[in-house]
Order: C-alpha cells, then structure tokens, then sequence
C-alpha cells in the first residue's frame, strides 16, 4: 500500500503545471545491449558476459538522474527495453524508482529472468502497462534454434507461468523465423488463452540489420532469416478484411511524398537513450551525428537545441531525391534514416529490400499495377481515395 500512495503523491508533485509546456511525453530506455539469449536475427545484443559493454554501462545513479530529467520535462511513459533489460542488477531498483516518478512502465522482456520476487512486486506495483514478452517458438527445439540457448525454453516458459500466476498483465509478440515458421497457429491458439490479448499477437518478420554495423557475418545470417515480401504479405493478411480496413485508414491519413526532408517521421520527439548514456533521436538510428551524449549535457538540450536542428536534415543523394523523395508510398514503407544506416551506412540510400516489401503491400491493396514503381505514380490521391471508398 505505501508504494500506491507514493506513485499518487509522485503523480501529483510531477503533474505537468497548468501553462508549463511538456516537452517529452515518452522515452525509451535501452538499459543494456547484452542479452541472456544469442538470438539468430537480432539486431543488437551482445553476449550476457560482455564485461567491455557492461563497464560502460550507466550507472543506477545516472539512470535515476535521466529519469528524474525526464520526469520534470513532463514524461508520462517509459520503455525498459535491451539487450535484455531484466539482465542488470538494478532493474527492480530503477523500475521502482521510475514508478514513484509516477510513470507508467513498458517492459520488453524475454520474460526467462522473471524470478517470484521481480513477479511480486510487478503484482504489488503495477506496470500500467501490460510487459510484453518476444515468442521466438513453441517448442525447446524451435525456441532454442532462435536462441542458442539451452535451456532457454524451459525458463522463458517459467517466467510467463510466473506473471500468469501472480495475475501481471502481460501480451505476446512473435518473431517469424524459419525454425517457428510452422507454429504460427499453435502460437495463437496460446496467445488466445492469455487473459490480457484483446487482439491477434503482432509479428516481427523484415529484420533489422546490425544497428551498430559491427559484423558483416551476422548481417549476412539476418537476410537471409527474412521473409521474402510475398511471404510478408500472405502473413500480414491472412485476416484480409481487417488488414483492408485497417490500411485504407492508414493510408488516407499518411500516404505521401515526403520531398527531400529526411525526418518525416516522430524522430527526436521522443527518442531512446542508449545503454551507455547516448540519447538518439529514435530507438533504431545510431549514426554518431544524430546522438546526443547526456553525460554532456541533458534531456533538454537535446529536445530543445540539438534534435529540432537534425530534424531539417535534408537528403543529398540523387537516387534517394529521385525515388523515395517523390515516393506516395514514404508512409507505408520502412524506408528510413535509421534502416538506411543499418543497411548502407549513409541516411539516405533506397533500401531494396524495404522498398520490395511496401510494393508488394501496394499491389495487394490495388494501388499500384503489376510492374508500376510508387515513385512514377502521378494520381495516388485518387488511388488512395479508392481504396478508402472500397471498405
Ligand atoms: S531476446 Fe531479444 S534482445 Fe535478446 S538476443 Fe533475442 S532478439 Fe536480441
Ligand atoms: S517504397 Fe521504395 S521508393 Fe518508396 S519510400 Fe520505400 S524505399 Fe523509397
């Protein structure tokens, strides 16, 4: 009970007062790059036992004092994520102490280091926000194909059974790799018996490169654990009236070139510290001039000096200006500053693969012809209109 009167009395002291601006509605937190699993696709861990990335690590200390920042500009809402974030010590510490800033939680977790104590005090001091726990198999064999780790199964099982029990909402989420390509109705049958799935599990399936572009071997292995863009689509409409409703509506508020402007996304309003104290513009782009070290300066420097100032970044390359510029597709499409970094190493180079993918989605919804490219279509208003007219 005193934690519950702590988090309204927090809630109180941290309201946003009348009149005062709220500069930071959400953060990302990335608490570290390590992981207890050694996932096949997976675009940043590092081994559980990395001692180099764990020394360079923030501290408990600089961690409460960005959350405190974060608090006073206004933040109601803060993602723990990793790596694995349930890998340092000083997560119970650190959630508590986000907790009584009077911030809701999101927990991305493996869930396999949910022990009975981390469980008890997720049901005495409620999220308020169900965690959400990555599914990579259904079985020790599919799971531990994706994780490389023995026994990983087994204690991912536990941790779920764990949260179920003490009645922690939580939701799952799938990675479409080859070994659990086959479960996916095994997997939702699961997931439909979770109290806290109001709807069908989400899936990852057009992996990420390498943020930190440190190994050509393992981005190798990521592309060709991808599905190819048909595959995607037949997965992203096997619910075919929903998928339509659901795109018709996105379609008519977010389809559009986007010119030579590189951000036409929420970069730098929100943003993701890294583990080491690195504050991005989004979770996913790392290029070291689009970081704002906090251990330089603070959370609002960079929300009201540096961010605004990246965020006019224009595109240079021709190709880029020629296709994505003029692209009515720029809202469908994964095409980003961050994935272009991941993949090329520059902000603004045409993924292929990306561009594949969001083709494949346009002609499925009737948008564009077989052999059309979205960047020569001169009368995608029309287009999208129809398609917002046909559901
Ligand atoms: S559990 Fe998540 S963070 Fe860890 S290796 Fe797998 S995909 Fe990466
Ligand atoms: S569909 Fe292709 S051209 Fe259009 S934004 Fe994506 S990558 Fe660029």
């Amino acid at each position: 009970m005193a934690d519950a009167y702590a988090v309204k009395r927090s809630l109180y002291q941290h309201a946003p007062r009348q009149g005062k601006r709220v500069l930071l509605t959400h953060l990302d937190i990335e608490l570290t790059e390590r992981c207890n699993n050694a996932c096949i696709h997976c675009y940043i861990n590092l081994p559980a036992n990395d001692d180099q990335a764990q020394a360079r690590e923030l501290t408990t200390d600089e961690w409460k004092d960005i959350l405190r920042q974060a608090a006073n500009l206004g933040t109601l809402t803060v993602r723990f994520t990793g790596g694995e974030p349930l890998l340092r010590d000083d997560f119970a510490d650190l959630y508590l102490f986000a907790r009584r800033l009077g911030m809701k939680v999101l927990l991305f977790t493996n869930a396999r280091f949910i022990t009975p104590k981390l469980a008890d005090l997720l049901a005495r001091m409620p999220p308020l926000a169900p965690i959400e726990i990555t599914v990579y198999g259904m079985s020790p064999a599919s799971y531990e194909a994706v994780t490389c780790i023995s026994g990983s199964y087994g204690e991912f099982r536990r941790g779920v059974g764990l949260l179920w029990q003490k009645r922690v909402p939580f939701i799952v989420k799938g990675a479409l790799l080859p070994p659990n390509k086959m479960e996916i109705a095994e997997f939702e049958a699961w997931a439909a018996t979770i109290p806290w799935m109001d709807k069908p599990p989400s899936y990852s399936m057009f992996f990420d490169l390498r943020g930190r572009r440190d190994s050509d071997a393992r981005n190798r292995l990521i592309a060709r654990l991808r599905l190819s863009p048909q595959e995607g689509v037949v997965l992203l409409t096997r619910r075919p009236e929903a998928y339509r409703k659901d795109m018709a509506q996105f379609c008519s508020w977010f389809m559009g070139p986007s010119g030579g402007r590189l951000f036409a996304c929420g970069a730098g309003h929100g943003g993701c510290v890294d583990a080491y104290g690195r504050y991005q513009m989004c979770t996913l782009l790392r290029h070291p001039d689009f970081v704002y070290d906090l251990k330089q300066g603070s959370l609002r420097e960079a929300l009201t000096e540096v961010f605004p100032r990246l965020q006019e970044t224009q595109a240079t390359n021709p190709d880029y200006l020629a296709r994505c510029g003029r692209c009515f597709l720029k809202g469908m499409c994964e095409q980003c500053p961050a994935k272009s970094w991941m993949e090329h190493g520059t902000l603004d180079t045409p993924v292929e693969y990306l561009c594949q993918v969001a083709h494949a989605q346009a002609r499925y919804l009737g948008l564009l012809a077989e052999g059309e490219k979205a960047w020569q279509v001169g009368d995608w208003r029309q287009r999208v209109a129809s398609l917002a007219g046909k559901v």
